[in-house]
């Protein structure tokens, strides 16, 4: 599917008359914790910040069910954005890869517009000892970037990448080991699609920001410890403040 493809669900530009700014809310790694997404709305509601978007960089259970992440979503619907992005994370069932949830915008290979911004991603982990529900080999990742590049050929400036695994040899891929477990077609990917702003997650102890080329690329941390971060974007497409928080 190309951008100029007429099934491209396309949302109308706002109104934004006025209005200055973007707010993205950016958050990962949920693992079916409902307790932080109730204490992430009230500190939403306290600091008076009312998100356009919220992209969700996976796992959004903890090894459960479609039903499990459909009631994820319906708790994420009330934090009052009118979009949600995301893509499935590696303790996902498969299912998610491929069904969309209703409220919710499946971007795992599917480009979807929003306010003249195009969100596309690339859910899964890479392969671990643990086993877990969705894992790719780096060949399988190498053919997943290839076809989302083919997707995005054009207005990659306008584009946020988001990816449940991280870039290889970063700050964002670090686990306890001092071991680099990120993914090398996800680099290049980064690198060679530039996109306005990248968000990962996966690896719960390499939270953080890493500037790639000209791209950000951020790790919010994940919701269940209570961290997320915030993406102001300008009416001419910069990165105004990237921000990471804690509720
Ligand atoms: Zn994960």
């Amino acid at each position: 599917m190309h951008l100029t493809d007429p099934s491209l669900k396309r949302k109308p530009l706002k109104a934004i008359q006025g209005e200055e700014m973007k707010t993205l809310l950016i958050i990962s790694d949920i693992h079916g914790s409902l307790g932080a997404i109730s204490r992430l709305r009230k500190a939403l509601l306290q600091t008076k910040v009312r998100p356009e978007c919220i992209i969700v960089a996976g796992d959004l259970t903890h090894f459960g069910d479609y039903d499990q992440a459909k009631e994820i979503i319906k708790l994420l619907r009330e934090l009052g954005s009118s979009d949600i992005v995301y893509v499935p994370g590696n303790c996902d069932p498969p299912s998610l890869l491929n069904r969309e949830i209703q409220g919710a915008h499946l971007i795992h290979l599917r480009p979807y517009m929003s306010n003249d911004l195009i969100f596309i991603g690339i859910g899964g982990g890479g392969i671990s000892p643990f086993n877990t529900y969705i894992e790719f080999t780096e060949e399988e990742f190498e053919y997943l970037t290839n076809k989302l590049l083919h997707l995005v050929k054009k207005r990659r400036d306008h584009v946020v990448l988001v990816t449940h695994q991280p870039p290889y040899m970063t700050s964002l891929d670090i686990v306890y080991s001092g071991e680099h477990i990120g993914s090398k077609s996800i680099r290049r990917l980064i690198q060679a699609l530039r996109p306005l702003l990248h968000v990962c997650g996966h690896v719960h102890e390499a939270r953080g920001i890493e500037r790639l080329n000209s791209t950000h690329s951020i790790n919010p941390g994940p919701l269940r410890k209570g961290y997320y971060a915030i993406a102001r974007v300008s009416l001419d497409k910069q990165i105004v403040e990237l921000s990471l928080k804690r509720c």
